[in-house]
């Protein structure tokens, strides 16, 4: 299969209106189309066709139990999808949509089986993205998407991440550009007997609180041995190894001093030994890091205590994921550099560990898993 890569930034209004006809004719023919969200970019099929929604499991490898999430355009979709729309999902839909929230509520019967991964419930979104929205309009479906990577992959947040996995796969890439956020919606659960956040996003738990009170947060987002502690995420696509690198990953936590000497004896180590390394900084911190230099493979001195002198050794590939002062920023180069160091073929990826408040409880929930949680702790309590 061909896949139409469309930048949409370099097509005068004519040729966009016409790439989005396009792009709905697919959808309403039971094809799939990889379109630009605020959060990451989304793999839409008919939400309402089971065959349809089947092709995105296909094309992502992507296990039949996780379910996808049902992006509208229209406020007034909700209705035909959801069984009953509580005043809680009212006011949240008043307050954060469109935007980067995604609700759970009771499905109404003839939303397939197939496009909820069996469950009765279903997950609701209206994408504030100019694309997302006249593309999802212009089909005239509700559309059914998932982040648009193969299962297991770090999400994209660029079109290129998505060619680069879907390739051949999909007939359309509607290309919006490097997404605003980077990191994938918020996820509440309103069918139970109280408001739960099941994955943290750009929207915080102070955020949904001051709208409706009271959230409570499911635990295996907090935990940091999820496994050992036996507890299994409420979302289902929580419980995957996700957002991989293929390389190991490990974080260290501590403060900024010992972080930084732990990084830079492990990255000693593991170069002698012959791996290729990664480091994932800061602009606060990158300067403090060995062979600092973003070029790959630069050569650099590294003294060594127990030699004379000093040692010439390939340096460590660094790269700053944002700044410290800007959380923003780190979410939204968080999946670049995964996939940047996978494309590196690097072994080992050692990272800093960012503050669990509003935007970092969503950056490090990412980052844990991307991990498979291995952390280095070096907090002193
Ligand atoms: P993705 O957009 O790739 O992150 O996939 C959507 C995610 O939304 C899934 O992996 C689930 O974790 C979550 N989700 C979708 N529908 C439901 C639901 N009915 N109940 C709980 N979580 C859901
Ligand atoms: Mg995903």
């Amino acid at each position: 299969m061909n896949t139409n890569w469309i930048r949409m930034e370099r097509l005068n209004a004519g040729e966009r209106k016409h790439a989005l006809r396009e792009a709905g004719r697919i959808i309403r023919e039971g094809g799939l189309v990889a379109f630009p969200t605020e959060t990451v970019y989304g793999l839409g099929a008919d939400a309402l066709n089971a065959e349809a929604a089947a092709k995105i499991y296909k094309a992502k490898g992507r296990p039949s139990d996780n379910p996808l999430i049902i992006h509208i355009s229209d406020v007034s979709q909700v209705y035909n999808i959801a069984k009953e729309v509580p005043e809680t999902a009212r006011i949240l839909m008043k307050e954060f949509w469109p935007g980067p929230l995604t609700i759970i509520l009771w499905k109404k019967a003839y939303v397939p089986d197939g496009t909820t991964g069996g469950l009765p419930t279903v997950a609701i979104r209206m994408p504030s993205h100019p694309v997302a929205r006249a593309f999802i309009r212009e089909s005239g479906r509700v559309i059914a998407a998932p982040s648009a990577n193969t299962s297991g992959r770090p999400s994209p947040t660029m079109a290129e991440h998505v060619y680069e996995d879907m390739n051949g796969r999909i007939p359309m890439i509607l290309d919006g550009g490097p997404v605003d956020i980077g990191i994938e919606s918020t996820i509440i659960d309103l069918t139970g007997e109280k408001p739960i956040i099941l994955r943290p996003g750009f929207i915080s738990r102070a955020m949904l609180s001051q709208a409706i009170g009271p959230v409570g947060i499911d635990p295996a987002i907090v935990s940091r041995e999820p496994e050992k502690e036996d507890i299994i995420a409420k979302a289902p696509g929580m419980k995957y190894r996700h957002y991989a690198p293929k390389g190991e990953l490990t974080l260290i936590e501590g403060s900024r001093e010992a972080v930084r000497d732990k990084i830079n004896s492990l990255v000693k180590e593991k170069i002698q030994m012959g791996y290729k390394v990664g480091v994932i900084a800061t602009d606060e911190t990158i300067g403090s890091y060995h062979g600092n230099n973003p070029r790959e493979g630069k050569t650099f001195a590294m003294s060594d205590p127990d030699q004379t002198g000093t040692i010439l050794v390939e340096g460590p590939l660094c790269r700053s994921i944002g700044s410290r002062d800007h959380p923003e920023t780190v979410a939204a180069s968080l999946y670049r550099i995964l996939r940047e160091f996978d494309s590196m073929e690097c072994d080992y990826i050692y990272s800093e560990s960012f503050f669990e408040e509003g935007l970092g409880n969503a950056i490090m929930n990412r980052m844990l898993k991307a991990a498979g949680y291995h952390l280095i702790s070096l907090q002193e309590d």
